[in-house]
């Protein structure tokens, strides 16, 4: 059994991104300025958006701003998976809106064109797709389907930093929210980015993320803010500081090699884990994209050897190695069954791997013999040997 426990994610730190953030602590100046715009650029340059980014906190709080720079409230409808991570939903509800769930395919996990275009209504305001565990959401059928209906669409693109969808990056076109929470591809501790190619939304994401004032205040970086801004409409304070924004400068320079990294231990999972029935990793889209390997998902269907995912996680966890839900379908948390009414049956695919589905460990400091050690305990679990 192995000594150390081997964590599901572990963000990779260098000693120079330490050095980095250390020279910013000591500079005078750790809160948004030019780490924040120096990240913003070198982002928007990455995906290749022509518009604008917006560094934020947190993904949750881009989502946030983006919902209310397109005035999403009562009476309106916005549709998403109930397969995400909760944060979407929980502020769509805080919107006053009503989130309609789609169904997922089974073996990718991602959000169909053809379920959302049965779900989209009069009401439908916005379109929130997500780019699942690294793979690309089909976009060119839902930009079409968008364009035609005149709903917004806001891609969430917390899993996909470096993942393409026909041969362009995610984040290329329209708007785009990026995570870099420590378990995601790049870091920052915590953070996010709102890209977009809309600059009147850019606009509204800018002030409302930082109090609704009307100037960047950060473009005087040197003197503070301006106290001559005006409060155009009552905001928030979603501003990433440089403190966090130099770490993903830092990060983003590194992407490519981290997923590269990542997806040669995805492969090798997949390799050794072929032939073991009981757990089943996600299938790929067919259409054109390349995969940025956030998480590596199996399902675990072990029923017959009297093992569910709980006791499958359990004993991987005595054996020192660590795993993750992403995620229980929103639809089944307490709030939204026993306050909202969503309920089990409606959508069969998201459910049947919300009760399944298990990540396993993958970051870009795994070793080879990491992945190997991973498997042997699942062979062992499943087995039931000691
Ligand atoms: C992590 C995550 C988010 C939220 O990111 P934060 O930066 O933690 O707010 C949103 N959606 C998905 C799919 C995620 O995995």
């Amino acid at each position: 059994m192995r000594k150390d426990f081997l964590p599901f994610s572990r963000p990779s730190i260098t000693d120079e991104d330490v050095a980095a953030v250390g020279e910013v602590m000591r500079s005078g100046w750790i809160t948004t300025g030019p780490k924040a715009a120096e990240f913003e650029t070198n982002l928007l340059k990455y995906v290749g958006n022509e518009g604008g980014a917006v560094a934020v906190m947190s993904a949750t709080g881009g989502m946030h701003v983006a919902l209310a720079a397109l005035k999403i409230g009562p009476g309106d409808e916005v549709i998403t998976p109930s397969l995400t991570w909760v944060s979407t939903v929980n502020l769509i509800v805080l919107a006053g809106a009503r989130p309609v769930f789609v169904d997922v395919d089974k073996d990718t996990l991602i959000a169909t064109p053809e379920r959302i275009e049965a779900a989209v209504t009069s009401r439908t305001k916005a379109i929130i797709p997500v780019h699942y565990a690294g793979a690309a959401a089909d976009m060119e059928p839902i930009r079409k389907l968008a364009a035609a209906k005149g709903v917004a669409v806001i891609e969430d693109a917390a899993h996909s930093i470096g993942t393409e969808y026909r041969g362009e990056r995610v984040g290329r076109r329209g708007t785009s929210v990026f995570s870099f929470h420590p378990i995601k591809n790049i870091t920052t501790g915590e953070g996010g980015m709102v890209v977009s190619d809309d600059a009147a939304f850019l606009d509204e994401v800018k002030r409302l993320k930082f109090h609704g004032l009307g100037v960047d205040a950060f473009d005087r970086k040197m003197q503070g803010r301006s106290p001559q801004a005006q409060v155009m409409q009552p905001g928030f304070k979603y501003n990433l500081p440089d403190m966090l924004a130099v770490l993903g400068v830092r990060q983003l320079a590194r992407v490519d090699a981290m997923n590269e990294r990542r997806r040669a231990l995805a492969m090798r999972y997949r390799e050794k884990l072929a032939g073991v029935d009981e757990v089943m990793p996600l299938g790929e889209p067919k259409y054109p994209f390349k995969h940025a390997w956030h998480l590596f998902i199996v399902r675990v269907c072990a029923e017959k050897r009297g093992i569910d995912r709980a006791k499958f996680m359990e004993e991987l966890k005595k054996r020192n190695i660590g795993s993750g839900i992403h995620f229980v379908a929103a639809h089944l948390q307490k709030y939204y069954a026993d306050v909202m009414g969503f309920r089990r049956g409606s959508l069969p695919n998201t459910e049947w791997n919300s009760d399944r589905i298990c990540s396993l460990p993958l970051f870009p400091d795994m070793k080879e013999g990491d992945v190997d050690e991973v498997v042997a305990a699942i062979k062992e679990v499943l087995t039931g040997a000691a």
